[in-house]
């Protein structure tokens, strides 16, 4: 072990020390240390400061007892949370995740990326995250709206259009985040941008559903770019069929991709004529409206359903995972390097465990992590935050070109700070020290924050 290494060790031993059993925290926080202990090195006053020990501990932890009562009149109790990471560069951003799984460490890890995510952006957002372990899965209408009412009954208190703007992200959609705003707009009597991925009527932009997966494919393109390449002709494998994964697919096909799988929780759908226009409008009725479940797509177009897998297996070009963390493994990264694939774009956050990317990393494939890759949809929340206080709309070619600038402009930051010896850009150290630079100079400004 070098020096560095021994540092890195040290640094994640107190961490592991301070937050026992969030696993999903370690992993984010060490994937991130790793690129800033030696940028640390060459810039001491970072250092004096403890930056980095403050960062890796939130502003602010809120957790609360959510009751609701179903549609059989019984009670049920879900736990809520909001995870206030860091306001250096302006009011805490970031989603709400309703998902069976959710629990500290993983909303700490998902508030510790926000905060990186955000300063890439170059947009004023600081970082944050929230959600429950509530499961919207195969519950209705009714009682979604009950539960969220309960939920923003509490966390009202803790947020503001100037404080913390949650948004979507799994489990909460536009229906979500419509009852959420109708509860806070009842009780503190406000119509504010308090929430972003509103609907377009009630305060919402233009191409905020859409920014995630567009912006991934913009920024799978820029990568390209770099050796000469486009997603024309490209065989893409995505994962998911949510926002993230519907948006994906729509982008990709327009910049002339073939998307051949999707997923969902079950399996996922092979389908080697590839996604297109028409297809994509049957997953978006499935998915968003009907709330099925993906194998009925290979039932109507008649291709394979692989039960209780992950898309990597399959013959492609570029991988974009777009489900959840830790979705894709080394064994998956190695199958998807043996079978030609140069590019993998992370629409989810952090679907790719260490050890993958460690092998993605060592074979010069081009790798985008979710921080940098999939900013598209906060930097798209900040721009119906803009729209918001100045009360105006703007048109979707005009939000569309000012994503696709962002994106491009976080591809150069990721250079500007990862770029090697060699030529090859490392995106996980650009994307880390770029987003570390703004918000630790941020903090070095304000004094004890
Ligand atoms: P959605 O809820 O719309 O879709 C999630 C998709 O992932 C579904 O297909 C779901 O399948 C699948 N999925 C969820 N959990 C698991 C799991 N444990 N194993 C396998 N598949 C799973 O969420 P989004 O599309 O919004 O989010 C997807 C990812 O993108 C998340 O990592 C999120 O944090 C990230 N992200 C989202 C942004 C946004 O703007 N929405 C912004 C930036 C990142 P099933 O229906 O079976 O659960």
């Amino acid at each position: 072990m070098n020096q560095q290494d021994d540092k890195i060790e040290q640094f994640m031993a107190e961490v592991i020390a301070g937050n026992p059993g969030e696993l999903e925290f370690h992993q984010a926080v060490k994937e991130v240390i790793r690129s800033i202990i030696p940028f640390l090195e060459d810039n001491p006053k970072y250092n004096k400061a403890k930056i980095l020990e403050r960062m890796v501990e939130p502003e602010r932890v809120i957790i609360f007892r959510v009751p609701w009562i179903d549609d059989n009149g019984k009670f049920q109790m879900n736990r809520g949370f909001r995870i206030q990471m860091n306001s250096a560069i302006g009011p805490y951003k970031g989603g709400l995740r309703f998902h069976p799984t959710v629990n500290l460490g993983i909303l700490k890890f998902l508030a510790f990326e926000q905060v990186f995510k955000n300063s890439l952006t170059t947009l004023p957002m600081g970082g944050g995250k929230g959600g429950s372990d509530f499961d919207p899965k195969g519950k209705s209408d009714n009682e979604v709206m009950k539960f969220t009412q309960s939920f923003m009954t509490e966390l009202q208190r803790h947020i503001g259009a100037d404080t913390d703007i949650p948004a979507g992200d799994i489990g909460v959609g536009m229906r979500e985040i419509g009852y959420m705003y109708g509860q806070y707009k009842r009780l503190k009597n406000e119509f504010t941008g308090v929430l972003t991925g509103k609907g377009l009527e009630w305060g919402g932009s233009l191409v905020r559903p859409q920014a995630t997966g567009y912006g991934c494919a913009f920024f799978a393109e820029e990568m390209l770019k770099t050796r000469g390449k486009s997603l024309e002709g490209m065989s893409v494998a995505i994962s998911g069929s949510g926002n993230v994964a519907q948006h994906a697919v729509e982008k990709v096909t327009q910049l002339g991709g073939k998307v051949v799988t999707l997923s969902d929780s079950n399996g996922f759908i092979y389908d080697p004529k590839g996604v297109d226009v028409e297809k994509l409008a049957y997953v978006m009725e499935l998915k968003n409206v009907k709330r099925g479940r993906i194998y009925e797509y290979c039932r109507k177009y008649n291709c394979e359903y692989v039960e209780g897998r992950t898309p990597w297996i399959v013959r492609c070009n570029v991988a974009m995972p777009c489900a959840t963390q830790n979705e894709l493994n080394v064994n998956d990264a190695r199958t998807l390097i043996n079978n030609g694939c140069i590019c993998v774009t992370e629409g989810a956050n952090m679907p790719s465990t260490p050890e993958a990317i460690d092998l993605f990393l060592k074979n010069k494939i081009l790798f985008g992590p979710g921080k940098a890759a999939n900013a598209g949809g906060v930097a798209t929340s900040g721009l119906e935050m803009t729209q918001n206080s100045i009360r105006l709309g703007w048109t979707r070619e005009e939000v569309e070109q000012k994503l696709h600038n962002i994106m491009v402009n976080i591809h150069k930051t990721c250079e500007k700070y990862g770029k090697e010896s060699d030529g090859n850009i490392n995106y996980v150290k650009g994307a880390n020290i770029g987003g570390f630079v703004k918000v630790a100079d941020a903090m070095l400004a304000q004094g004890l924050v």
